[in-house]
């Protein structure tokens, strides 16, 4: 059995994606468990971009589709929320508000930009980007302790990479520690994001140099997720995520329930798996 536990729906600013389509299609590759993660990113610096949406539905909606499909696959309900130092108070009280399993804190922005856009890479070096990243990111774990897992920690080389590849031992390996440190500290689990397979990077977000690095640490907590934006990705990468966190040396991984991780045995999961 796989999980996919990283998913978007046309709840996401950035996607069309019907959520009973990626229901059936979690049905047909053999998916176990499902966790939608819509975007939320408050305040986003691009003016309308609004990445927001109506919990209420979005909970209605996946409660009539477990009431449909929940023989056939687990449906579990989470947000992607984009991290900012200033809107801790503001996902807190969502997540007091809404009855979620899951919740994924993201790293999106970098100077206040979405490395997502080439502008964020003009005029500057694409070392100086990423170490910027990095030191955002830790700042944000720092002061938000509201999310489950750490989502796509290298996310920022997702885009880098095109525009100027470089060996990942040379990213900032001491500013990562002191992130995996704190995420162990606070008992939140590191997401292995299997798109970077699906943009060609070869390895999931963040590599395996970061992951191995994660369990010598002392970290045991990892989800996965395929962060699809269409039906069709969903699942995308997750047996080959399963099987570099297996070569790492992790017997489990994890996905949520009501804010609480739920172990996968990693044998298990590769036992009679398509995808
Ligand atoms: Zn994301
Ligand atoms: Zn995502």
């Amino acid at each position: 059995m796989l999980t996919d536990t990283h998913v978007h729906s046309h709840y996401s600013l950035d996607s069309e994606a019907s959520m009973e389509k990626i229901v059936e299609t979690a049905i047909e590759e053999g998916i176990g468990v499902l966790c939608f993660t819509d975007h939320i990113d408050y305040d986003f610096p691009i003016e309308d971009m609004v990445f927001d949406f109506d919990l209420g539905e979005y909970l209605a909606e996946i409660a009539a589709l477990r009431e449909h499909y929940g023989e056939k696959v687990r449906i579990l309900a989470g947000v992607e929320l984009g991290m900012q130092p200033h809107l801790g108070p503001r996902y807190n009280e969502l997540l007091r508000k809404y009855p979620l399993d899951y919740a994924i804190g993201s790293q999106h922005l970098v100077n206040r930009q979405d490395p997502y856009f080439p502008e964020t890479f003009a005029k500057r070096n694409v070392e100086e980007v990423y170490r910027q990243y990095f030191e955002e990111t830790l700042e944000n774990v720092r002061a938000f302790d509201g999310f489950d897992s750490l989502g796509h920690l290298d996310y920022v080389t997702r885009y880098g990479e095109s525009i100027k590849p470089f060996p990942s031992h040379s990213l900032f390996p001491e500013l990562i520690d002191e992130i995996l440190k704190l995420l162990i500290e606070k008992g939140k689990a590191l997401e292995v994001n299997t798109c970077g397979y699906r943009k060609g990077l070869g390895q999931p977000n963040p590599g395996p140099r970061v992951l191995r690095r994660y369990r010598e640490l002392g970290g045991e907590l990892v989800t996965i997720g395929a962060d699809a934006h269409k039906a069709k990705d969903l699942g995308k990468g997750c047996k080959r995520g399963v099987e570099c966190l297996r070569d790492l040396g992790f017997k489990r991984y994890f996905y949520y329930v009501g804010h609480e991780p739920v172990a996968v045995e990693i044998e298990t999961a590769l036992r009679g798996t398509i995808s």
